[in-house]
């Protein structure tokens, strides 16, 4: 039987890969555990290891205004990343650390039994929709598989260090707020 407390003893005590050697904490997932909608970013960052939750940090606050755009709060939605330990000075989380990594992303799609999945940015997309994925030409599209709906946007670190983003990622938003509203009326 899958429990919640299995996956966080088996995260918190995890030496899968070589990110355990330089966490603080390590960042399971945070929100509600009966979401129709999950949230993966790529990893966490410094505010994040040292707090022990996902996007804390200004991207977690730019995440929050997002969802309020689509008049969603944090609590409503289930958010993690695809690599559960801070890759050192925020680098991308290397193939072999993901790939150590992502039982851990799948027990947590067992658990909660999301609708929708949305990547927040390139890694994520390439991690869980497909390896050759294109952020600027295949964000914003859904793709369906094994009773799931996975869409990409950017990250919000993405659209912090670009604005010009935004206008785009506004677009993706409210396509999810479309699918989730529909997914919340079955
Ligand atoms: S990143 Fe994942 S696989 Fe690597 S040590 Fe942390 S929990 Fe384990």
């Amino acid at each position: 039987m899958k429990t919640w407390e299995i996956l966080e003893g088996a995260c918190l005590s995890c030496k899968k890969c070589p990110l355990w050697e330089t966490r603080t904490n390590v960042v399971v997932g945070t929100g509600n555990k009966n979401s129709k909608i999950m949230f993966v970013g790529e990893g966490p960052g410094e505010q994040e290891d040292l707090q022990g939750q996902p996007f804390v940090g200004p991207a977690g606050k730019l995440l929050d205004k997002m969802l309020g755009a689509i008049d969603m709060k944090r609590e409503d939605v289930y958010i993690t990343n695809i690599v559960k330990c801070r890759p050192p000075y925020n680098r991308d989380p290397k193939e072999e650390e993901q790939s150590a990594c992502m039982n851990y992303l799948r027990y947590q799609l067992k658990l909660i039994e999301p609708k929708i999945i949305v990547c927040l940015g390139r890694i994520a997309a390439k991690a869980i929709i497909s390896p050759d994925f294109k952020i600027t030409s295949q964000h914003g599209i859904w793709y369906e598989k094994k009773g799931y709906y996975f869409i990409a946007t950017y990250h919000p670190s993405a659209l912090l260090r670009d604005p010009s983003k935004k206008y785009h990622a506004w677009e993706d938003l409210k396509k999810i707020r479309d699918k989730y509203l529909e997914m919340n009326n079955l």
